[in-house]
């Protein structure tokens, strides 16, 4: 062992996270070097712990929401003054292929994640590319700074639905992501309704802005009650579930638009009924992360308009293993966990 070290918690395997000593990352050229002040644990990085993320290769040190301080820039780069506060973009695209040239980099067909396949933020620094720092307002903590990447993908989620003022909009899901979306289209004035199975969940939604609307069986019916019939104008799904997909289509309005976020297995399909492409003229977008997005998430977390953070628990970095053992255990016995590394 050679070189400075650092503390980190390390993914080695599905089920196995150790708080230990790894090597301080040496920023490359075009990188920055990062010390991390926040670092929010994501339903991604729990998807590391048990073993089903299918893009992670272990040991790996995770964490894609990343709040820190510059510390150094590596031969050739540049970017925010060293010293000053910034977070993380883990979306690194190669710039080459179809969606990158387009600026959707999010999709890119060599797609690198900060945290899954590079390593991340559970530790004292992490080193990503200088063009992925992104400044944060003096006004805003780390510990709210760190949810830039998911309320990132409630604003990714709203351009591509397009949600404006005047748009009634009804969110499928209230997990993490289900609520990003609920606060950023209520940030942009739009009126939200959102559904879920778990009364739990509809209580924090609505705790957070939206009108709830009981999920389940008879969910068209009240759907249709609240429209006078006539439709959803968006709706947004964020379960991921095939049936909620499937049920989009029946929601939404004449003319109005679908915007998925919600994950199925891949190979999994989908049915709609395909008369109502044109019946409807209705548009649907997928929506993947986020890009380009960070900067309206944090002037979204600066202006109080996004709430989530208030719900959220911080821990010391060394915690990880418990946090992660009790998620693993009920993934609802926290709504967020951020981690502050001891360094901090
Ligand atoms: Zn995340
Ligand atoms: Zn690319």
């Amino acid at each position: 062992m050679s070189g400075p070290r650092m503390q980190a918690a390390i993914f080695d395997a599905p089920g196995a996270i150790r708080i230990a000593d790894a090597p301080k990352p040496t920023p490359g050229p075009s990188e920055a070097l990062v010390r991390v002040k926040a670092a929010g644990l994501c339903a991604g990085d729990l998807y590391i712990f048990t073993g089903k993320n299918p893009y992670v290769s272990y040991p790996r040190i995770g964490c894609h929401e990343i709040a820190g301080v510059v510390e150094a820039y590596g031969a050739g780069a540049s970017g925010p003054a060293v010293g000053s506060r910034v977070v993380v973009d883990p979306f690194i695209g190669c710039g080459r292929c179809y969606p990158c040239r387009i600026g959707k980099r999010n999709c890119c067909a060599n797609l690198q994640i900060v945290g899954v396949h590079r390593e991340g933020g559970f530790a004292d620094y992490v080193s990503a590319p200088a063009t992925n720092l992104v400044p944060v307002p003096d006004s805003l903590i780390d510990f709210e700074a760190a949810f830039a990447e998911p309320v990132a993908i409630g604003v990714q989620g709203c351009r591509r639905g397009e949600v404006t003022a005047d748009d009634t909009v009804l969110v499928l899901g209230a997990g993490p992501i289900g609520l990003a979306i609920v606060e950023v289209a209520r940030a942009r004035g739009a009126k939200v309704y959102a559904t879920d199975l778990s009364a739990e969940r509809l209580t924090t939604a609505a705790d957070l802005g939206a009108t709830p609307v009981a999920g389940g069986a008879g969910l068209l019916e009240r759907v249709m009650e609240i429209t006078n019939g006539e439709g959803m104008p968006v709706v947004m799904e964020a379960t991921g579930a095939v049936a909620a997909m499937e049920q989009t289509i029946d929601l939404v309005a004449s003319g109005g638009r679908i915007v998925i976020l919600g994950l199925v297995k891949k190979g999994t399909g989908v049915t709609l009924p395909g008369l109502d492409f044109t019946r409807k003229e209705v548009t649907i977008h997928g929506s993947r992360a986020s890009v380009d997005c960070f900067p309206e998430a944090l002037d979204l977390l600066a202006s109080g308009k996004i709430h989530y953070p208030k719900i959220a628990s911080s821990f010391a970095l060394g915690e990880a293993p418990a946090v992660f053992a009790r998620l693993a255990d009920n993934p609802m016995a926290l709504h967020k966990a951020v981690f502050i590394p001891e360094a901090a």
